[in-house]
């Protein structure tokens, strides 16, 4: 961790600013350590350059998330152009303008991609929080930028000031076992005028998923060792793939095949992915098979949270037809 991160960083008991204590040091870097808080005691790791806040008692179902999730992130470490389109496309309407100079929040930053992305479209500072695994992937991803931190922590629990001008969440929220507890959580350390942006499932245009493949996630794949859920999802990436390659993909790009897309089933998200490498869509085919918690959720549901937060100017939009995005700030005034 690069000292200036204790800027952000608060007790989550009482509120106090750490006291760091390095063990070992490289420049600015703390590789391995303490936080200490100097009101209630209590002391958390710095490991291999990351903050642990892992809470002592972590929930099962919290645990198998975090763990399903680092297994595919530390196993899928590369950053592709790809990855900047469609993170611009998740957090639309915004630009890299609403990141340059900012203090930004990655709620749940996996294995880092837009945690990179962010320092990139140069931010003040960044922060990525994940309570599993990926947080090395995303560390070694990013600790050569001055402006990227990460911790790992969990989303309900913050060890965080509220200093943020953009907080944003990306997938993330859905896996939690409260949603809604996860939004008001990250909406609540946004400084007054700040932005949230998040997107996730939606319960409209996934009813196939929830029917077909939630039954086989939740009973079959999500309990199975992690190399066997590896394998069926290989097994069914190989005819997605060839289906998006062959048919969605020329249906999406050609209008004299426009009668053929309206035919085909889930067609705008299927025509917007048919781009995707084959290690893409082995990734998200895991992705849906290995989650042992998945909402999707309805669009007064989104719309329910903002409102729970006190957030104004909300902007909530369809994503492919099957997910959604949604934007707020929070109160100028708001103390
Ligand atoms: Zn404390």
């Amino acid at each position: 961790m690069k000292r200036r991160l204790l800027l952000y960083l608060a007790c989550q008991k009482c509120r106090c600013p750490f006291e760091a204590v390095a063990n070992r040091e490289e420049g600015e870097e703390i590789l391995e350590g303490w936080l200490a808080c100097p009101g209630c005691q209590e002391r958390f790791p710095v490991t291999r350059g990351i903050p642990r806040f892992l809470p002592r008692e972590l929930s099962a179902a919290k645990q198998a998330t975090a763990a399903a999730f680092g297994y595919e992130w530390t196993h899928y470490a590369e950053l592709t152009e790809a990855d900047r389109a469609e993170f611009l496309d998740w957090i639309k309407p915004l630009d890299p303008a609403a990141f340059a100079g900012r203090v930004v929040l990655d709620a749940g930053c996996g294995k880092g991609r837009h945690l990179f992305l962010s320092a990139q479209f140069a931010a003040r500072d960044v922060i990525g929080i994940d309570l599993s695994d990926a947080v090395e992937a995303a560390y070694q991803n990013t600790r050569h930028l001055p402006n990227a931190h990460v911790i790992q922590a969990d989303i309900y629990n913050l060890p965080l000031l509220a200093p943020f001008d953009l907080a944003y969440s990306i997938g993330v929220l859905h896996h939690l076992p409260d949603p809604k507890a996860g939004f008001l959580s990250v909406a609540r350390h946004l400084k007054p005028g700040g932005r949230i942006s998040i997107w996730v499932y939606g319960k409209e245009g996934n009813r196939w998923i929830e029917q077909f493949v939630d039954p086989i996630r939740i009973h079959g794949t999500s309990r199975l060792p992690k190399f066997v859920t590896r394998a069926i999802s290989l097994l069914l990436a190989l005819p997605l793939y060839l289906a998006l390659k062959l048919v969605y993909g020329p249906a999406g790009r050609r209008p004299r095949l426009a009668r053929l897309k309206r035919a085909l089933p889930y067609a705008d998200y299927l025509c917007a992915i048919s781009g995707y490498s084959f290690a893409e869509n082995f990734w998200n085919v895991f992705d849906h098979l290995v989650a042992p918690t998945a909402f999707y959720i309805r669009r007064e549901e989104v719309q329910d949270w903002f409102a729970a937060a006190q957030l104004e100017q909300t902007e909530i939009t369809p994503r492919n037809n099957n997910s959604w995005r949604g934007t707020g700030l929070r109160s100028p005034h708001s103390g």
